[in-house]
């Protein structure tokens, strides 16, 4: 699981599956935000900019690959990542969302 952040502001963006290669981030691999994760409703002319909730900045365009999968291109320098390690178990309590 991957976490990324503006590199502005610092702050948080999405987190979402995937194997660390930040090239594109598909919609339907993001877990949060839920607004985020809602687009993958949506066709590749309908989606939004990805940009920061707090200062603004440019952080991703619509694309989708030859599947058509949605995905935002990401832009270079604009975000930070950190991976995010699975150390517990999940707790039936917990809930993610
Ligand atoms: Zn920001």
């Amino acid at each position: 699981m991957i976490e990324i952040q503006c590199s502005e502001c610092k702050a948080f963006i999405a987190r979402y599956t995937g194997s660390g290669k930040l090239g594109l981030l598909f919609i339907d691999t993001i877990i949060k935000p839920d607004s985020l994760a809602d687009l993958n409703s949506l066709s590749k002319t309908e989606l939004p900019l990805l940009v920061c909730q707090e200062c603004g900045c440019e952080l991703g365009k619509p694309t989708s690959n030859k599947e058509g999968r949605i995905a935002y291109k990401m832009i270079k320098g604009s975000f930070r990542k950190k991976g995010i390690i699975k150390a517990m178990t999940p707790s039936p309590h917990t809930s993610w969302r």
